[in-house]
């Protein structure tokens, strides 16, 4: 921190030496000026900590000093201490200046009091640069932070977009290894050994999963990126849509699937078929052997409505319900059940972006209702997010 400046300002010059004598101090710059024009002038200059200004000087007296200083923005917080006779009439010239940062020091000067109301001041101006420095380190570390903050936004929807394009990009070639896999193993696969004809088979399921896995990432980067088109929608309709997707997979299993009356919401209609297709098939898939019982429920609540897509699966350990919505996350092994641990984490983004929660419970059949809110209201901030892809 720079040392405090000190104005002097008395028209007479051994005054402000007597002054200087008993102010001087290695922690402090002194600086006079023997009329109040002159001191405006040092005013525009330097910055001060305090000013002691003689009330009684020609031209331009003290007071008009003040309140010239009082009028300007870089020096109106200056503090001032007036130097008067201390003659009683002249009080009331000094009442505008009261409420301010205002001291007087009565002549003949005693020097203990000059020293210790100067201290006081400047231990003010101390605290008061110190506070300013603070707020400035402050202020650059909030926007370094909000930067740095909007660089790891940015890097990551560089890289969800990435992700997105080269998923896309993949896949092609890749239909291309399984198609030519297939001929080659048409061809010559009566040829081959048994071994080589299972290398064929592993490298095919390689590319199969490949596939998938791809699928499932632009899946997760559509789902956070892409334009919505929020409308009100029959949900029951959709629900019906998806268990006509789902038929396959549904009468292999044998599952039973009760839909209860579904409410019309506002959301975008080809996300909750999404997000429903991925909770409906997990209801069918994380059996034991068991013929699925799948319930789904849908009614309002308060301002917003909860659905419920209750199962008598596996159902899932404590620990891991948290974490089975972040993105690559499975609870069990691919050997027992196949997937790559996307889909929860597309169906939270879809029910976040729409303004809602997305949770897992267990239940009394021992296994897991998934359940899921949409407010009634859907704000229009949510409709806007700009698609990306
Ligand atoms: P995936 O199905 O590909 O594993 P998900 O993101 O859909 O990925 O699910 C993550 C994990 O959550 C699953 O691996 C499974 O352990 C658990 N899970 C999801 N749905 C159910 C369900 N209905 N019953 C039991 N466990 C489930």
């Amino acid at each position: 921190m720079d040392k405090p400046k000190i104005l002097l300002v008395d028209d007479r010059r051994e005054n402000l030496l007597a002054l200087e004598g008993v102010l001087r101090a290695d922690d402090r710059t002194i600086i006079w000026a023997e009329s109040a024009k002159r001191a405006l002038e040092l005013l525009i200059e330097h910055q001060f900590a305090l000013a002691i200004v003689d009330v009684q000087m020609p031209e331009m007296n003290g007071l008009e000093l003040a309140e010239m200083m009082r009028g300007s923005d870089d020096t109106q917080t200056i503090p001032i201490i007036f130097v008067t006779a201390g003659v009683k009439d002249q009080s009331l010239a000094f009442e505008g200046f009261e409420a301010g940062a205002v001291d007087f020091l009565y002549k003949p000067l005693n020097e203990r009091i000059v020293r210790s109301k100067v201290k006081v001041f400047l231990e003010l101006d101390r605290q008061k640069r110190l506070l300013q420095e603070q707020i400035v380190q402050l202020e650059t570390s909030e926007a370094n932070l909000l930067s740095s903050q909007q660089a790891l936004a940015e890097s990551n929807a560089k890289l969800e977009r990435f992700t997105f394009m080269a998923s896309h990009d993949m896949k092609e070639p890749l239909r291309m290894i399984n198609s030519y896999l297939s001929l080659l193993n048409r061809e010559i696969g009566s040829d081959l050994s048994v071994e080589q004809r299972e290398y064929i088979g592993y490298a095919m399921n390689g590319a199969k999963r490949l596939y998938h896995l791809l699928e499932s990432l632009i899946q997760y980067a559509t789902a956070k990126h892409v334009r919505l088109d929020i409308k009100k929608q029959d949900t029951k309709a959709i629900v019906g849509e998806v268990l006509l997707d789902l038929s396959v997979l549904i009468a292999e299993r044998k599952a039973h699937i009760n839909v209860s009356e579904l409410p019309e919401v506002d959301c975008d209609r080809m996300q909750f078929r999404q997000l429903f297709q991925n909770l409906l098939s997990n209801a069918i898939k994380f059996t034991n052997g068991k013929v699925p019982e799948i319930k789904v429920e849908g009614a309002e609540k308060g301002d917003e409505f909860c659905f419920s897509i209750h199962d008598n699966g596996i159902g899932i350990a404590e620990e891991a319900k948290a974490k089975i919505f972040e993105p690559f996350v499975r609870g069990h092994g691919r050997r027992e059940f196949a997937g790559d641990g996307i889909g929860l984490s597309v169906c939270k983004q879809i029910v976040e972006r729409g303004g809602g929660r997305i949770w897992v419970e267990g239940n009394e059949k021992g296994g897991s209702t998934f359940r899921f809110t949409v407010p009634r209201v859907v704000r229009p901030e949510q409709v806007a997010v700009a698609s990306s892809i």
